[in-house]
């Protein structure tokens, strides 16, 4: 199947309530035939989206766009989806029956589009993600403990983030947003040090497991303990690993 008879399908579908009060189904957006490593998963369509039939176009897309600008990425770096594909009557939360009905789109767009980086936007589309991944899923209270955080599920790295709309309803933590959306630019390159790094030497002589390399010097560098204290000029041993603690099997 291609995208565009999957978007067809999307288009038509008649599988659960929504269908009834959505006007427009709205399909995920970006070039399927660029490199696309990023993949946006939002929650649902608001209402803008749904008399326009296309993502982010409301309110929630203005900020994105700033959010997007702030971290250096354009739109047409990513792909852009939604883990419901019509609008939830007056913004309500999704339940269980209608993400069921409809995530198979998602499953279907992750298949064709094979994104290495997936970003769920908020609780909900996170919440599907990591039971997709069998990552262990928080509590809605404990979201803020996963935002920002990078896991890897086998080749694909999973970044979840706050959604853009966050900002609309809590401007205060407008900051936070623009910091944590600034990691979808870090993880579009690898880090500066790593051609240099012990942890690379370890990783090719065998003596290192993979996710090292994943989620730290080909993923969240400015995380690693190691990039900090090469940026700061202090000392550290060859054997620290990037999360600062020290493996005493490296010093061999
Ligand atoms: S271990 Fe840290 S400093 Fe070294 S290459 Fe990886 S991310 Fe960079």
């Amino acid at each position: 199947m291609e995208i565009d008879e999957l978007n067809r399908m999307i288009r038509e579908c008649k599988k659960c309530r929504l269908s009834e009060t959505r006007m427009n189904a709205v399909c995920g957006e970006g070039n399927p035939n660029a490199k696309i490593k990023i993949m946006l998963i939002a929650q649902a369509p608001g209402e803008e989206e749904n008399r326009a039939g296309k993502m982010f176009v409301g309110p929630s897309g203005k900020v994105l766009d700033e959010l997007l600008s702030k971290a250096g990425v354009k739109r047409d770096e990513i792909y852009m989806t939604n883990l419901i594909k019509c609008m939830l009557p007056k913004c309500r939360k999704p339940k269980q029956d209608e993400i069921e009905a409809c995530s198979s789109y998602l499953d279907k767009e992750i298949e064709l589009i094979n994104p290495k980086i997936l970003v769920p936007l908020g609780y909900y589309a996170t919440r599907y993600i990591f039971q997709k991944y069998k990552i262990q899923v928080p509590s809605k209270a404990k979201f803020f403990k996963v935002s920002g955080k990078l896991f890897l599920a086998g080749d694909r790295k999973i970044l979840p983030l706050a959604h853009p709309a966050t900002c609309l309803y809590n401007p205060e933590l407008k900051q936070d947003l623009i910091k944590s959306y600034r990691k979808l630019h870090v993880l579009l390159k690898d880090c500066k040090w790593y051609p240099v790094c012990p942890m690379k030497r370890f990783y090719e002589e065998g003596k290192l497991d993979k996710k090292w390399i994943e989620l730290y010097c080909k993923g969240d560098w400015e995380s690693c303990v190691r990039y900090q204290m090469e940026e700061e000029g202090k000392f550290h041993p060859d054997w620290m690993l990037p999360d600062g603690t020290l493996d005493e099997r490296l010093r061999k």
